[in-house]
């Protein structure tokens, strides 16, 4: 953001570049707009502009201006404007969090739900320390069956094979159910269905679409499970404790999503109350199990697809988190939040929303991909599923979900995250030398992108020099065994 005091903002606008055409010459063609954009006599400020933004890959430029008036007088103590900038706007974070479309404020997000799920285990950012001695329980949750997959051996058995877990060795449509190949890490065909017309589509798009209400039915089972425990009538069991979480949503290859989640055990008036002393954290992982097991969530009926039940697969896993020993809660963290800034790559989805079913067979990157995506559109407008918006969803195959959710006392927010640094910008000059001022600000979106392919470029070597600086940085830090 350019910055100047008093009324000449425009002062510092520079006349357009004209390089030398003598020096042209001597440089091949591919690399004359290059060293135009270098030869601007503007250009370190374009260079801030880049960095500004942290070499977004997509920034939001924006023109007007910001007065800062004295109170007492009226006078304007300072302003800053577009104006005196390389392109008369000012660059603004894409804040996408898509790694698939913005490596760097991905980046961000990633840091800042890093900064969530942390605060929630051992406190920080506005969240008491003492939570750190509250149970704590790492879960993950995943989907059931919904037809035999491709899958990866067993790294456990050398000769495991591609192969339905049980069953016959043909299916109803006389396809075998073993393909007899070891497949390799990123291999299309890991968790393309062995029969298309055995899989269960449907089932599939409506497990998606309804994976958060079924998680919210877990929930009420686990108060339940809690109240048995402790004896207490349900009515009561949220007066006694309260159960807070944060929950990471991954897509596994197959295309279905599952939870992973951290849950903390509070007292019931405020997260620095301790829950009663029988709720430890074997009892909430026991009941986190119990509650997984047991949640149904009824879909309605309909013709064409019968009457579904939603439920969870088989694979689940809930154990306590011990902070004691090492850095669980850096690592638990950290493992939590990598998912956050991935959408469907792994399932081979896409990273932005479908509109038109003729999209599809050129977004689908495979043909399972494909066939998930038409049904979301086919159940999708069914009467009794239109509520679940599978239409919205069908580039997410049908979940809906944010990538990460949490209960609102679990921890901070992104907002007030983001809001620390926006407050942390603002406090930066013009200055207002101790006088009450008021601000007035007038700003209007100008396009999105940089304002040329150079230009793109030249961020995109800055985000390659932030990264590269980033891993010295750590490297250096692992070299000292510093933590
Ligand atoms: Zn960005
Ligand atoms: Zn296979
Ligand atoms: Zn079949």
């Amino acid at each position: 953001m350019s910055q100047t005091t008093g009324s000449d903002a425009a002062t510092s606008t520079n006349a357009p570049a004209v390089p030398n055409p003598d020096r042209l010459t001597l440089v091949p063609i591919e690399d004359r707009a290059w060293f135009e954009l270098l030869s601007r006599p503007d250009y370190p400020a374009i260079e801030q502009q880049i960095y500004d933004v942290g070499a977004c890959e997509n920034p939001v430029w924006l023109s007007g201006r910001t007065l800062l008036v004295a109170v007492a007088t009226g006078e304007i103590v300072s302003s800053w404007s577009s104006a005196g900038t390389p392109f008369g706007a000012i660059p603004l974070r894409c804040m996408n969090r898509r790694a698939t479309r913005c490596a760097s404020c991905s980046r961000l997000y990633a840091g800042d739900a890093f900064q969530l799920v942390r605060a929630g285990l051992s406190g920080g950012k506005g969240v008491p320390d003492t939570v750190a001695g509250h149970p704590l329980v790492f879960a993950t949750l995943t989907a059931p069956s919904f037809g035999p997959v491709h899958r990866r051996p067993n790294p456990d058995r050398p000769r495991d094979v591609c192969r339905a877990r049980r069953g016959k060795p043909r299916c109803a449509h006389g396809v075998a159910m073993t393909c007899q190949q070891q497949h390799e890490p990123g291999d299309l065909l890991i968790g393309q269905p062995l029969c298309v017309a055995c899989y269960d589509y449907p089932g599939h798009v409506l497990w998606n679409a309804g994976a958060s209400a079924l998680w919210a039915r877990m929930v009420d089972f686990l108060y339940w499970r809690l109240a048995r425990a402790g004896g207490i009538p349900r009515p009561y069991i949220r007066r006694t404790l309260r159960i807070e979480y944060v929950r990471v949503a991954e897509y596994q290859a197959r295309g279905l999503v599952h939870f992973h989640a951290a849950f903390r055990l509070d007292g019931p008036e405020d997260r620095s109350q301790e829950p009663p002393a029988w709720a430890t954290a074997e009892l909430l992982a026991d009941a986190i199990g119990q509650a997984a097991s047991a949640a149904r969530l009824r879909l309605a009926e309909t013709v064409e697809i019968g009457a579904p039940v939603l439920h969870f697969g088989r694979q689940l896993d809930a154990r306590p988190i011990v902070l004691d020993t090492g850095l669980p809660a850096e690592r638990a963290a950290g493992y939590l939040a990598k998912y956050v800034t991935k959408g469907t790559e792994d399932a081979h989805g896409a990273d932005r929303p479908i509109t038109h079913r003729s999209q599809i067979a050129a977004l689908a990157r495979t043909e399972h991909v494909r066939a998930l995506m038409y049904s979301c559109r086919t159940v999708g407008a069914l009467a009794p599923y239109e509520a679940l918006g599978l239409h919205r969803w069908t580039h997410m195959l049908g979940f809906g979900g944010q990538p990460l959710t949490k209960t609102r006392r679990y921890s901070s927010t992104f907002a007030a995250l983001r809001q620390a640094r926006a407050d942390f910008r603002s406090t930066q000059p013009p200055s207002s030398d101790g006088q009450e001022t008021l601000r007035d600000s007038l700003w209007r979106y100008a396009w999105q992108g940089w304002p040329s392919v150079t230009i793109a470029e030249q961020a995109a070597g800055v985000r390659e020099a932030i990264e590269h600086n980033r891993e010295v940085a750590r490297g250096t830090a692992d070299g000292r065994g510093a933590v």
